[in-house]
């Protein structure tokens, strides 16, 4: 029997499959029919190639942390119910190519639920990237140079959802400016943008630096977009824990 186990995974390495779990796929099954057993066998390659799939998904995808909404305190946070969080978790707004926009001052949990539905739509099956938008920009202007950032431009430009955190942290340049609108304007209408920012859509032109600019942006942005403005205290301020008690 172990000779032929042996022999069957030189086999599975020779035809570039997945190593099968013998035991449990087949323990206790000792009267199956051949076809039976190979539909049986078959089914576990299918489920490996979808497990190691989502595992390298999720790696690209660059979240900067796991964290979900079951985790994420609705009563602390009251500007933001759950109900639209779990109605957004369904993620057929992806299938329309809609945006969400979380819109709020630090630690309010703009990045929390961002990253929580990007995880979800993970999930569900979409490839789905999450980047910030220095590290947007910065691939931008060095995707004709850098193997690397190439690849990611590839990678974030196929995605059917594309997060862009911290938008507003930093000023943009006319140029950075420029190839962050060709970006959204190239995505608008057929990929989903979730966006945060710690800057309301009035405040953008001051790190965007442009009128024109940041009204083409915000035109392509919000025409199918579900906008959550999130205020309050935050969480992390309220919830510090000092080294002492
Ligand atoms: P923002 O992006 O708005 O600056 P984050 O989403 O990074 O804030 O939140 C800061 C930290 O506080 C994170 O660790 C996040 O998980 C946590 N946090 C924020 N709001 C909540 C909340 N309402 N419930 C649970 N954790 C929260
Ligand atoms: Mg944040």
């Amino acid at each position: 029997m172990n000779g032929r186990i042996g022999h069957i995974s030189e086999i599975v390495s020779a035809l570039r499959l997945a190593p099968v779990d013998f035991d449990a796929v087949f323990s206790g099954k000792d009267n199956l029919t051949p076809l039976t057993a190979v539909e049986m066998y078959l089914d576990e390659q299918l489920r490996l190639r979808a497990e190691k799939q989502n595992t390298l998904r999720r790696k690209r995808a660059g979240l900067p942390y796991e964290k979900t909404i079951e985790q994420f305190d609705f009563g602390f946070q009251r500007s933001v119910t759950k109900e639209t969080m779990l109605r957004l978790s369904d993620m057929t707004w992806i299938e329309q190519a809609y945006n969400v926009c979380f819109l709020g001052p630090p630690g309010v949990g703009k990045t929390h639920l961002a990253a929580a539905l990007t995880s979800k739509a993970l999930e569900a099956g979409y490839a789905a990237v999450f980047t910030t938008l220095d590290s947007l920009v910065k691939d931008l202007k060095t995707e004709q140079v850098l193997a690397k950032s190439n690849r990611r431009m590839k990678y974030i430009r196929k995605a059917a959802l594309i997060t862009i955190d911290e938008v507003g942290f930093m000023p943009l340049n006319p140029q950075e400016a420029n190839l962050f609108f060709g970006f959204i304007s190239e995505m608008s209408e057929k990929t989903s943008v979730i966006v945060t920012s710690n800057k309301g859509f009035d405040e953008w032109i001051d790190f965007m630096g442009d009128a024109a600019i940041t009204t083409a942006i915000l035109d392509r942005l919000i025409h199918h977009c579900e906008i959550i403005n999130m205020t309050g205290e935050s969480y992390r301020l309220s919830h510090r824990k000092s080294i002492t008690h």
